[in-house]
């Protein structure tokens, strides 16, 4: 399953940052941050709980960068 979430984020690089913690998420199989749209693309793993998984991708984006936001 894939899922498009609305981002907010100060840089291309603090945007590369969430992609990297949002793949390392467990239930997350890949991750892909649009800094120019201000997109994230989230594919799960299967079964995985996407309301539940997106907090702890907020959660991890938020320790590699605390001025970032996902809107869930
Ligand atoms: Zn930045």
């Amino acid at each position: 399953m894939k899922k498009t979430y609305k981002i907010d984020v100060d840089c291309a690089n603090c945007a590369n940052k969430m992609e990297q913690a949002a793949k390392k998420t467990n239930g997350v199989k890949d991750a892909t941050v649009n800094f120019m749209a201000l997109k994230m693309k989230v594919e799960f793993e299967d079964g995985a709980d996407p309301a539940a998984v997106m907090q702890d991708v907020l959660k991890n984006c938020k320790v590699v960068e605390d001025d970032c936001e996902i809107f869930l």
